[in-house]
């Protein structure tokens, strides 16, 4: 027999079941221990109702022998505190007492919740029979309780086990999926990993990817028939109308789509010709019963469909199975981008190369000429017909020189955000005469025609002149360079809607198709072979895209294949309104005689500063040079010049700091000042306003700028900046 302290706790279930005997007198505990002790049972026992609560606090009990009459705490208000705890409310209580007629009997005990009770001297056959109904039942609710748990603990553990053992077959088939798509072939990836999906994930897998920029079409395809897999098909195209449609669609919702059942068959019966059998074109006796198309996207990018085709084992889709599929999806398409990235950088790695060697190839072209010109005129007594010759040589050298480095810098600038445009009205005649005339030395050069069609109306765009006239030259020339001698060039304009739109069509070499995608980007030329070069590096049309669209518009190229001729189409948001501005008016200033024009030249290069002045008297004006400021300054007083054309970059004092003094003083407030520098950005143009100029033009300055610039002294000035 144990007492309250000695039974042991323990989290295991009893195998006995614990009786609980409250009792004040040793004597009654021992007999009551006595005669439950044939049960074979724990039996606690503890002297008061205090200490009868705290076994029940520790321990589960069948039932609870409480003796009624006792000190302290007597039975019936140790009966309730067993009650009133959770742990106890439902443990059955048989009270022991001494007489028929006390509470017990008025029904107050067993409103405290007692089972029974016994009269005291306790008869020893009805204490047992009694006290086993109550141990029996708790050993058998012990038991059933038991045999729950274990059954729980073996589900929980089955269910454990299975889900780890799906878990690794899925992290083994991701870890699969992945390995077969790590190359940087989309091809090869997508053939790789319609064979792992069968027959893990469906029956027929498909890898459909649409053409869309970086991406050959492709389609492969695997099934299986539950024996093996068969080797991938491949499709070139997408045969079927359904499936490309529906490809694209699930491409553009960017959403798992399965049909099931009726609904497949319905469709299935549409089909004609190869695809009549099944969307997927895999042999008449593989019957599609459920399709599943998981879109492929890579962030915003959606590179194609995954399809899924459950046949031969009569599968069906669980949302677990999409799930996975949907993951696959996602890595394969990350792979498949991964790759197209590759080949990008490797394409523009390779046209940078071609582009360096073209570059060191344009820019030496001009130099054989121009240093033959020198030697004719380094020639004792050349006559005037040489020099004329050498002249023109080295004019129309520079001329291409000056394109070549102009549109490197563009580019250089777009690239870098940093290319601001002066947006007006500009008119479409003018700006096509203005193109066609930069492009003249070409079009001579191979005695092409060029005819000119406009609208009766004039016509105005909303754009910068100087790139809008940038724009058509570039394809004028293009059109010149790339057609035989002696052809057809039409340039035309038109207003279309809100726009207004140019087009440059010739009849020569022509544009193959695949590479009309391309020629828009930097360094793309269709034959690049320098033997075959006609003057260029590739990045006109990059320049003509980029300045189009910097002006709200667009630019597309056509052509019916090679030697079909190429028609480029530019358009340009139209002007309402058909008022030019003011600048453009300056720019076509009529010259008035210039004789008397007094210019002070201020260039530390000699030679930029002789040769201008040369230019300038050869037109009438009396001009001196100064090669520093200082000489500069002193010089002002003596010749008062009308006009100073002032380089920026002077050693010692920069054109700057001579600006301002020139200003200062009150005799010179009045002076043309221009500003002659090698930048021509915005914030220089300010910086030359600052300093007190009234005209910024960048190096090498058009003689014809200038002249039109001193040849509207003193009437118009400050015009522009
Ligand atoms: P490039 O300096 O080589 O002329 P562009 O960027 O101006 O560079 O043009 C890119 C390529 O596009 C050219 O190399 C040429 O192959 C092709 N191209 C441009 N315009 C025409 C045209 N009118 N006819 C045929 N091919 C053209």
């Amino acid at each position: 027999m144990k007492s309250a302290a000695q039974y042991p706790g323990g989290d295991g279930p009893p195998a006995k079941a614990n009786i609980l005997i409250v009792d004040d007198r040793p004597d009654k505990r021992l007999v009551l221990q006595a005669i439950l002790e044939d049960l074979q049972q724990n039996v606690v026992s503890a002297n008061s109702g205090e200490e009868a609560l705290k076994c029940v606090l520790q321990d589960d009990f069948a039932v609870i022998l409480l003796d009624v009459n006792m000190p302290g705490l007597d039975g019936l208000e140790t009966a309730a505190l067993i009650r009133s705890r959770k742990k106890s409310a439902h443990v059955p209580i048989i009270f022991i007492t001494a007489d028929y007629a006390d509470e017990i009997h008025s029904a107050k005990g067993y409103s405290l919740g007692a089972v029974d009770y016994i009269v005291s001297p306790v008869v020893p056959e009805i204490l047992r029979t009694k006290v086993k109904v109550f141990v029996d039942l708790y050993l058998l609710s012990e038991q059933v309780r038991r045999q729950a748990r274990e059954h729980m603990a073996l589900a929980d553990e089955r269910a454990a086990r299975t889900a780890a053992e799906v878990a690794n077959r899925r992290s083994a088939f991701l870890a699969q999926a992945s390995g077969a798509v790590g190359s940087l072939d989309v091809r090869s990836n997508a053939r790789e990993l319609v064979q792992v999906m069968v027959p893990f994930l469906a029956d027929v897998a498909a890898v459909a990817v649409p053409a869309r920029e970086g991406f050959e079409p492709c389609i492969e395809i695997a099934w299986g028939d539950g024996t093996g897999v068969a080797e991938p098909v491949e499709l070139k195209q997408f045969e079927s109308k359904w499936l490309s449609d529906t490809v694209e669609r699930v491409m553009a919702t960017r959403e798992p789509h399965t049909i099931n059942g009726a609904a497949l068959r319905d469709l299935l019966r549409g089909f004609d010709g190869p695809m009549s059998v099944n969307p997927l074109g895999v042999p008449e006796h593989f019957a599609v019963q459920a399709l599943a198309l998981v879109p492929m996207c890579a962030g915003e990018r959606s590179v194609g469909v995954l399809l899924l085709g459950m046949g031969s084992t009569r599968r069906r889709f669980e949302a677990d199975g999409l799930e996975l599929a949907k993951e696959v999806a996602g890595r394969a398409a990350t792979a498949f981008e991964n790759a197209r990235l590759y080949r990008k950088i490797q394409d523009e790695d390779q046209r940078k190369n071609e582009f360096l060697a073209m570059l060191a190839h344009e820019l030496r072209n001009p130099l054989a000429p121009i240093s033959n010109a020198i030697h004719v005129l380094d020639s004792e007594k050349p006559d005037a017909e040489r020099i004329a010759w050498a002249r023109d040589v080295v004019r129309r050298q520079v001329k291409q020189l000056v394109r070549l480095v102009d549109d490197l810098l563009d580019v250089s600038r777009i690239t870098r955000g940093k290319i601001q445009l002066r947006i007006e009205n500009v008119d479409v005649e003018r700006v096509i005469t203005a193109a066609v005339e930069t492009s003249r030395p070409f079009i001579d050069a191979l005695e092409h025609q060029v005819n000119i069609s406009l609208p009766e109306h004039p016509l105005h765009v909303r754009g910068d002149s100087a790139r809008v006239a940038q724009v058509l030259a570039n394809l004028i020339t293009n059109a010149a360079k790339y057609t035989e001698k002696g052809g057809r060039i039409d340039i035309s304009a038109a207003r279309q809607g809100p726009d207004v739109v140019f087009r440059v069509r010739d009849n020569g070499v022509g544009i193959p198709k695949e590479a009309l995608a391309t020629i828009f980007e930097l360094f793309a030329q269709v034959d690049n072979t320098l033997d075959r070069s006609r003057g260029g590096l590739g990045i006109g049309l990059t320049l003509v895209r980029r300045l189009v669209e910097m002006q709200g518009g667009t630019v597309q190229a056509y052509s019916a294949g090679k030697n079909q001729g190429s028609e480029f189409t530019v358009r340009l948001p139209a002007a309402e309104t058909e008022r030019t501005t003011v600048a453009e008016d300056v720019l076509h200033f009529a010259h008035p005689s210039m004789t008397g024009v007094k210019v002070l030249i201020v260039d530390d290069n000699h030679d930029v500063a002789e040769s201008t002045a040369m230019l300038l008297r050869m037109v009438g004006c009396e001009v001196q040079v100064a090669f520093d400021g200082a000489v500069a300054l002193q010089s002002l007083d003596k010749l008062r010049p009308d006009a100073v054309l002032l380089d920026i970059g002077l050693p010692g004092m920069s054109g700057y700091e001579v600006a301002a003094q020139i200003r200062a003083h009150p005799d010179h407030a009045k002076t043309l000042l221009v500003a002659v520098s090698g930048y021509g950005q915005d914030d220089h143009r300010q910086q030359s306003k600052r300093a007190g100029f009234d005209y910024h033009m960048v190096k090498p300055i058009d003689p014809a700028m200038m002249t039109d610039l001193l040849a509207s002294i003193p009437a118009s000035r400050p015009v522009a900046h």
